[in-house]
């Protein structure tokens, strides 16, 4: 068996973390400089022959295991001393895991009897390294590992003192016709089983009032960035440490969205910041104390509650029975762990090393926001999802508030919201900001003794009908 044969292959082994690793340097980013890691050279190989780690060898660990193991590590696995490693000789195996078949037996503290099974203990999830043990990185020192958000650094603001004095021109939009109100209306009674078709074809129209109802939109696209540490089990990956140079600022590393107004983040490892420590919870040994035995191997037999026997109703009489399922024994091999006591350690995926290192977090989000100005009894909303004549769209890094449309109203809110828009935790990348023009008519007609109104809105001629005189109860009756 290869030592890089994975440990459990029903584990599922180990996953990296999403977006861990990937950072590319884009045109004059940071790359590790020189021939580091030179193919193979690292870690050095022949240093470290499979053994535990020797007490005190880790860098950075802190505290070097005593010798005779750990607390409730297991003795096969346990650290037994001896002479510390070459130097530079950790991580030491290329982070493969214990050859699958070697489970060591649970050794440490464990409850003096068997405990009751239960299938559903909750096995203990990862958990983060203790921050003591984290390398202290230059330019990173506040770094935990929950995310840290860092306000970019000062940058040429663009807002211009004056307007720009070539804006486009704001244009106009067509009004619609008798024929087609009265298809928008027949559309939307086609649209509910029961209304009737008879008013809207036969309604006569008394007026059509052509008006405007306008949308601006604003939109901030900002950059936003942060910092905290990560890590992931150690399975031989390249390690890009503080001795390849100095680690980038967060807002020095280059990285651009695919495309602009979009929402995305993607994560990057900060180059030099890496290195590989000691899995702290199953101190290096790839295993962890079984949840369901505690240790133990073996559980009381839930079905009998451990006496080995039930009680059956039959011909009358309660008779004792010998337990199936323990064959009397009221105690059985734990499932999980098949007898063994230990479990592979989630932390570390059974590798016994963490190859910890910060991410960074580029978070690109696109801030919109937008007033409506409509002036009939049409709900508002309704505007924001039918198309529009664009009277007028222009972006760049920061927009200068529209000033110079008819509408007051919008010219109020597009300073408003680029006053509001500010987002001091992000670097604005762009700004855009728009206003359409929405036709809304409202078509008077009498049908029948009835007078009444509904409106046709839209490009897409979308009808709100809110009086329409033949519904479902009169509708389907006056056929
Ligand atoms: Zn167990
Ligand atoms: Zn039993
Ligand atoms: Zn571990």
């Amino acid at each position: 068996m290869s030592e890089k044969t994975p440990l459990l292959s029903g584990q599922g082994g180990y996953a990296p973390v999403p977006g861990a690793g990937g950072y590319q340097p884009q045109g004059g980013g940071y790359a590790p400089q020189g021939p580091y890691p030179p193919q193979g050279a690292y870690p050095p190989q022949g240093g470290y022959q499979g053994g535990p780690p020797p007490a005190g060898g880790y860098p950075g660990a802190g505290q070097p295991p005593p010798s005779g193991g750990y607390p409730g590590a297991p003795p096969g696995g346990s650290y037994q001393g001896g002479g510390p490693p070459p130097a530079g000789a950790y991580p030491p195996q290329g982070g493969a895991p214990p050859p699958a078949g070697s489970v060591p037996k649970f050794s440490g503290e464990m409850p003096n009897e068997d405990v009751m099974d239960d299938p559903n203990s909750q096995e203990a999830q990862p958990t983060a390294p203790p921050m003591e043990k984290m390398d202290n990185i230059g330019g990173y020192s506040n770094v935990g590992f929950n995310a840290n958000v860092l306000p970019p650094p000062s940058y040429e603001d663009v807002t211009k003192e004056q307007p720009p004095t070539d804006r486009q021109a704001i244009q106009n939009v067509p009004t619609i016709t008798e024929q087609d109100a009265r298809e928008s209306l027949l559309n939307f009674v086609s649209q509910h089983c029961c209304y009737g078709k008879g008013a809207a074809e036969d309604l006569k129209f008394l007026d059509l009032k052509s008006t405007s109802a306008f949308h601006y939109t604003l939109e901030t696209y900002g950059e936003g960035r942060s910092t905290c540490w990560a890590y992931e089990p150690y399975t031989g990956q390249m390690i890009d440490g503080p001795q390849n140079g100095t680690a980038p600022g967060p807002w020095d590393i280059q990285a651009s969205p695919p495309s602009l107004f979009q929402d995305y983040n993607q994560s990057f490892e900060v180059p030099h910041t890496a290195s590989v420590k000691p899995c702290h919870d199953c101190f290096a040994s790839g295993y962890v104390r079984c949840h369901r035995c505690f240790g133990r191997g073996r559980v009381r037999c839930s079905s009998c509650h451990g006496s080995g026997h039930t009680t059956r109703y039959h011909d009358g009489e309660h008779r004792r029975e010998r337990c199936h399922w323990c064959h009397g024994d009221g105690r059985r091999e734990c499932y999980t762990c098949h007898g063994h006591g230990m479990v592979v350690c989630k932390t570390c995926a059974g590798h016994r090393n963490l190859k910890c290192y910060i991410k960074l977090t580029v978070t690109w989000k696109n801030h919109v926001n937008d007033h409506i100005v409509e002036r009939t009894p049409l709900p508002d909303h309704l505007i924001r999802n039918v198309s529009g004549q664009i009277a007028f769209e222009e972006s760049n890094q920061r927009v200068w508030p529209i000033n110079h449309f008819h509408e007051r109203e919008i010219n109020e809110a597009s300073v408003r919201l680029i006053q509001n828009h500010q987002f001091p935790t992000e670097r604005i990348l762009m700004q855009r900001h728009k206003v359409r023009i929405v036709p809304v008519t409202q078509c008077l007609y009498k049908w029948k003794n009835t007078e009444s109104d509904f409106y046709v809105y839209g490009f897409e001629h979308h009808c709100y009908a809110p009086n329409y005189p033949q519904t479902c109860c009169c509708g389907c009756s006056i056929l």
